[in-house]
């Protein structure tokens, strides 16, 4: 028998209905590539969605066909989003910083029919149009196309209705090995994950915040954020340019509570800040995810007063997967007790389960100690990547993350390192993460990489990779005296080589493969 409550298909028109109808003048800021600050709130996003749906109907796209943006973050792309999704299309955000063939490659396979871009993006679009053999429309955001297409539209549309489990979204993993694999986000997955976001222990968002995603919209839906801000109505504040100054005269110019981001803009910013003494405003809750938030980074904004969250997530995940926040007992821990436990990844929100599992797949024991490839399960984790024939879980929906991590016996979940970064030294396993945030936080070093070198006796031997700050002449013996402090001895590197910079891949992390395959054959000292 069936409860008798009433039918309500959890669809992400629902979140941007609800924004319009109680928080319609809740302000939406974007700041342009060129400099110029539109204003707009949720009810302003919400006609525009209207209309471009309208647009897009005119176009003749239809239900389920893909609707691409290659763009930064603001508001007209949010319009795009909602206005695409609403219409019934499946949202393909395409991350501009991947090589041209993965650009080709996703968007072929995707088969979108049009391109939303920002001007910024001209030259990739020129350069791959000729390749890209299903797009019908191409649509500038900043010359006046895009306001063109829309003006003369009716702001009158009814939203596609349909099942909740119907596609709404698609992100392309940025791929370091092979073609990239599409993600297919549906209307309910989204909507959940939008729900458990806006929870106090994930991104803490209220009517009251006021929230800067600098994590890019093509990355993993920034996160969540445009579909989690207006769950609660918070403002939101966009920026197309991620410069550090640019950011931080946002933040105090439109009252930033809440922001998030990888921790390579955060490097970025703190420099900044230590340069030139900036303010930050009304700061409040900095969410750092992606990579590892290294010790100092988290400390640096504790010293300020300012909460941090570290996230951990991917694609595959929607992308939220833990976050480590400020549990029971926070006020009574010493302040290196806190710190120890905010460079831990956190706890999973209501919806997400996690296990770890040996090379056998047998469940190992949350003991805080033992390491394992890490598994989860849950409503908004992939099941299938898109136009795949067979799902990519295991038995009983587990998938698995390709994260070696260690939970502890209170829930909280440590990611020691990528199941393809560890260093393998005599059969047991050095985290390259650990090892890499270790250095970061020597005086003197800017960034760290380390590697797994074949070694005749140990297999492999770890290789550390330096990139030192300006000016600094930091030598391999302090950075080997730091490490002694914190970590183990047998897992020193074995050599540490100065390198002028480092690789990273289209969302800002280490291309580790890269690093991996030019040192591969080193031979150590
Ligand atoms: P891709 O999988 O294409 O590299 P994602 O952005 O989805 O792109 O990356 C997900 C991966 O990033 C995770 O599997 C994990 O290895 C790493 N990661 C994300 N957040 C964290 C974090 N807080 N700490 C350590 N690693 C993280």
């Amino acid at each position: 028998m069936l409860g008798a409550m009433q039918d309500w298909p959890l669809r992400i028109m629902r979140l941007l209905d609800h924004a319009e109808r109680e928080h319609g003048s809740r302000e939406i800021v974007s700041r342009y590539a060129a400099g110029d600050v539109v204003r707009t709130d949720w009810a302003g996003i919400a006609r525009d969605a209207r209309k471009l749906a309208n647009a897009l109907e005119r176009l003749g796209i239809r239900r389920g066909d893909r609707v691409a943006t290659l763009a930064m973050n603001h508001g007209r792309h949010l319009v795009a989003w909602y206005g695409a999704i609403g219409m019934g299309g499946v949202l393909h955000t395409i991350n501009p910083r991947l090589f041209d063939d993965q650009l080709v490659y996703i968007a072929n396979h995707a088969e979108d029919r049009i391109l939303f871009h920002d001007a910024a993006f001209a030259s990739i679009v020129e350069r791959l149009k000729p390749q890209w053999t299903t797009i019908e429309h191409f649509i500038c955001f900043d010359n006046g196309e895009f306001e063109e297409l829309i003006a003369a539209e009716s702001d009158d549309y009814a939203w596609v209705e349909g099942d909740e489990r119907e596609p709404a979204m698609l992100c392309y993993t940025s791929g370091t090995t092979g073609h990239p694999k599409g993600v297919l986000y549906e209307h309910r997955s989204t909507v959940l994950h939008a729900l458990v976001e806006v929870m106090p222990d994930v991104f803490d968002l209220s009517n009251r915040a006021v929230a800067l995603p600098i994590v890019p919209m093509f990355h993993a839906a920034a996160w969540g954020l445009p579909f989690a801000a207006p769950i609660v109505g918070a403002k939101v504040v966009f920026s197309a340019d991620y410069t550090p100054e640019v950011m931080c005269d946002l933040m105090r110019e439109e009252g930033v509570t809440h922001t998030a981001g990888v921790p390579t803009v955060w490097l970025a910013l703190i420099n900044h800040v230590e340069a030139t003494g900036a303010d930050l405003g009304r700061l409040r809750l900095v969410t750092i995810g992606g990579s590892a938030a290294p010790r100092s980074m988290i400390q640096w904004f504790m010293k300020r007063g300012i909460d941090v969250g570290h996230a951990w997530g991917m694609t595959e995940m929607s992308p939220i997967g833990t976050v480590g926040g400020r549990p029971a007992g926070w006020d009574d821990m010493s302040e290196g007790e806190q710190l120890d436990l905010l460079c831990r990844q956190g706890r999973a929100p209501f919806g997400v389960e996690l296990r770890i599992v040996d090379d056998e797949d047998r469940a190992l024991p949350r003991d805080g100690q033992t390491p394992g490839r890490l598994q989860a399960r849950g409503p908004w984790i992939v099941g299938r990547y898109f136009k795949a024939e067979e799902a990519v879980t295991e038995a009983d929906n587990w998938f698995d993350t390709g994260d070696v991590a260690i939970l502890h016996p209170d829930g909280v979940m440590q990611i020691t390192d990528r199941s393809k970064d560890v260093i393998k030294s005599g059969g047991e396993w050095i985290s390259s993460i650990e090892l890499e945030n270790a250095a970061v936080g020597c005086p003197g070093v800017a960034e760290a990489a380390a590697v797994g070198v074949h070694h005749p006796k140990w297999d492999e031997r770890p290789l550390l990779l330096v990139v030192r700050k300006e000016g600094s002449d930091v030598t391999p013996d302090a950075i080997l005296a730091h490490l002694s402090a914190h970590v183990a001895k047998w897992w020193l590197p074995d050599e540490i080589l100065f390198v002028e910079s480092l690789p990273h891949t289209a969302t800002g992390k280490l291309l580790k493969t890269a690093i991996r395959e030019q040192y591969r054959n080193y031979k150590l000292a």
